[in-house]
Parts: structure tokens; C-alpha cells; sequence
């Protein structure tokens, strides 16, 4: 990245020749990242990260699509925000209950899937969900909290009938680029949502993948940029990183997802032997490598996720809990409730996520340190 804030500074929209070598490196980096998920290099446009391509997928489609009297989008309760939320404003920037009054007078409506214990949505789900009104469906291709992988190949199927028309099938993929093979083509979906920090890129860059043919509105308006459907000057350093971390992650992803399956085997196993109260969330075989989630049973012992987070922090393990923090109090995480947890269970769950610099070592003392925290809190 480093040559790009400095040396070759050009503006990639100016003609000139220091706008043309930037022009370069920003359509190298579009080349790579397009590959990476079998994509062309034309359907990739560059946004500021997940969040942002998340919306300009929903809300794009649902513009596009009121043209022709289609007003009703299918997603499911365990998706990220940057997913629910966009969904809720797809047509007015309203909030909370405001949206979904506000939506309704509009004539917007969205279907909000149940998943099941592991997270799960199946796809006859989704099929029973779309009707004549459908513009899109949108369900993540792994679950950022538990870590379990959607049947997207097949839900892509039940939403494209070769008798139907119209449906534009949208997966979140920013937990998944990198750590599964992906292919746009072999899962069917039409739009895809990527960001480059989940694989040690640069923060603040992602891409939303298009196919084309693809009706969408912009989000943006103003120069011509990305085709015109995302103006604004090209970040070319953060391209050019995003483009990097992609390529490194693809052909590290075989040896390194092995690696991290079985750290997470092992943590598993030892929260297992040492917690009975302790439950593990997600899918027993459909999940990322990556991605342990647990929940304290509040039957059978009383903790708060916040506090052991904040106690394994001090000892200078890096975990989150789940919950959120909402007008002053912790919220529990909307995708453990509808996963079936109750409330104060859910509050007492702890996410660990491994990565490039984790040991095994790191397993056994993640496990010690967890044993002397709950055991101090519970006396
Ligand atoms: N979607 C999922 C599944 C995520 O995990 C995240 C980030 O945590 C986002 C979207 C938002 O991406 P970004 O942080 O690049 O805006």
C-alpha cells in the first residue's frame, strides 16, 4: 500500500499519466479480488466496507425494484445490523418502531426468518417466504457471533425458479472470504457483500460484488466513479491493500483453515471438560474455522459475558461477549435469542475468534485463565 500514499499519488480518475498509473493499480486490485471469488473484474465495485455494501445491496435492490410494484424483501433474524437495519430503512431513513410504521404506510415489507438452535435457515424457509412481491432475499453466508455457514447454494436455487423471475438473492460473505472457498457462480447468488479487514486488510475498504444484469440503484450520487454507481475519488492505497490481504488469504486458506479448525477443536473439547454449565453455539459441522461461541446455562450458574470479557482482558486475552450496549444497559445479542437462548443466558455468552498469531499454547491458557474467572465470580 505504502507507494500508493505517497510516490504514485494520482487521482485514478484523471487522465494524466500519475491519474493512469493509479487507474492501474486500483482496476490490478479490482482484477484480483474479482478472481478470488470468481467474479469479473467488472461486477466488483469498491465501497468503505461491509456495512456499506450491505446497504447499498438492500437498499439499492428495493429502490430498483418499486418500479415494478415489488416490495417485499425475505432475510432472517440472525443476520448482522448492517443487514437488519438497511432492511428496516429500506425506503425511508427512519429508525426503530418509526421505520417499521413508516415502512408499512409506504408499502414495504419485509419477512424476518426464524432460525433454528444452530442458527440455521432452511432453505424451504426461504421458498415458502417468497411470493409474486419479492425483490430480494438476503441471508449471510456465515454468521459473524457463531460461526455457522448458510445453505446459500441452495437457497440461491429455491429463489431462482426457472419459471419465476425477479428475485435477486443477496450473501453477506464478509465472515467467509478467505476462510472458505467462494465462488459466485457455483453458489447462484447475484450480489455479494466483502470487507477487507476480516482478512487483515486495511479497515474501512470492501466491495460489493454485482453480477451483471443486476438491477440497482445507487446509494451515491455525484461523479462517475465505479461506473457511476459508487462516485467519489478511488481510495487507491486501501484497494491496493484489500487486493493484497485477499491474495495472501487465498493461498494461506487450505493450511490455515485446517489450523484453526483444530485450535478450535481443542478449545471446544476443554470448555467441554471443564464447564458442564457451559453451552456451545453454532452448528456442530456447518461452521467457519475460526469461530467459537459459548453461553454460561443461567440455570446452572449465574455470570455476566460483560465481566468475564472485561476479566480476561486484564490478562490480555481479546474476546467479546455478545451483548451490546444500548441506551446505557447491555442488550443480549439478537442472534443468540433467536437462536432460542433465554435472555440472561444469552447475556452470559463469550465469543473467541482465532487468528494468524494463536497458539495452541493460547488454547491452554485461554482455558486456565477462563477456569480462575469463573470460579472467582461464582464464589
Ligand atoms: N457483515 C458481517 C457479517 C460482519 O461481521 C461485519 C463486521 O463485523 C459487517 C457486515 C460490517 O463490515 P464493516 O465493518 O466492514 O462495515
Amino acid at each position: 500500500m505504502r507507494p500508493y500514499f505517497s510516490g504514485t499519488f494520482g487521482n485514478a480518475s484523471s487522465v494524466h499519466s500519475f491519474g493512469r498509473d493509479a487507474k492501474m493499480a486500483l482496476e490490478k486490485s479490482r482484477e484480483a479480488i474479482a478472481k478470488a471469488i470468481g467474479a469479473q473484474s467488472g461486477e466488483i465495485f469498491f465501497t468503505s466496507g461491509g456495512t456499506e455494501s450491505d446497504n447499498f445491496a438492500i437498499r439499492g435492490v428495493a429502490h430498483a425494484a418499486r418500479k415494478h410494484g415489488k416490495n417485499h424483501i425475505v432475510t432472517s433474524a440472525a443476520e448482522h445490523h448492517a443487514v437488519l437495519e438497511p432492511c428496516l430503512h429500506a425506503v425511508v431513513p427512519q429508525s426503530g418502531t418509526q421505520a417499521c410504521e413508516k415502512l408499512k404506510e409506504d408499502g414495504f415489507d419485509v419477512t424476518i426468518l426464524p432460525v433454528d438452535s444452530s442458527g440455521l435457515v432452511a432453505p424451504e424457509q426461504v421458498r415458502d417466504a417468497i411470493t409474486d412481491k419479492t425483490c430480494l432475499v438476503s441471508i449471510m453466508h456465515a454468521n459473524n457471533e457463531v460461526g455457522t455457514i448458510y445453505p446459500i447454494k441452495e437457497i440461491a436455487t429455491v429463489a431462482h425458479p426457472p419459471t419465476a423471475d425477479g428475485v435477486v438473492v443477496h450473501t453477506d460473505a464478509v465472515q467467509t472470504l478467505g476462510k472458505i472457498p467462494i465462488d459466485v457462480n457455483e453458489l447462484g447468488v447475484d450480489l455479494m457483500t466483502i470487507s477487507a479487514h476480516k482478512l487483515y486488510g486495511p479497515k474501512g475498504i470492501g466491495a460489493l460484488y454485482i453480477r451483471r444484469g443486476v438491477e440497482i440503484d445507487s446509494l451515491l450520487f455525484g461523479g462517475g466513479q465505479e461506473r457511476g454507481r459508487r462516485p467519489g475519488t478511488e481510495n487507491v492505497p486501501l484497494a491496493v491493500g484489500f487486493a493484497k490481504a485477499v491474495e495472501l488469504a487465498i493461498a494461506e486458506m487450505d493450511v490455515e483453515s485446517k489450523r484453526l479448525a483444530s485450535l478450535r477443536d481443542k478449545l471446544e473439547l476443554k470448555i467441554r471438560e471443564s464447564f458442564p454449565q457451559a453451552i456451545i453455539n453454532g452448528h456442530p459441522t456447518e461452521r467457519l474455522p475460526n469461530i467459537v461461541n459459548i453461553s454460561f446455562d443461567n440455570s446452572k450458574i449465574q455470570l455476566e459475558g460483560e465481566m468475564l470479557l472485561m476479566n480476561l482482558d486484564l490478562r490480555g486475552i481479546a474476546v467479546t461477549s455478545g451483548s451490546a450496549c444500548t441506551s446505557g444497559s447491555m442488550q443480549p445479542s439478537h442472534v443468540l435469542l433467536a437462536m432460542g437462548r433465554d435472555e440472561k443466558t444469552a447475556k452470559a455468552s463469550l465469543r473467541f475468534a482465532f487468528g494468524k498469531s494463536n497458539t495452541e499454547a493460547d488454547v491452554d491458557s485461554v482455558v486456565e485463565s477462563l477456569h480462575q474467572i469463573v470460579t472467582q465470580m461464582s464464589n
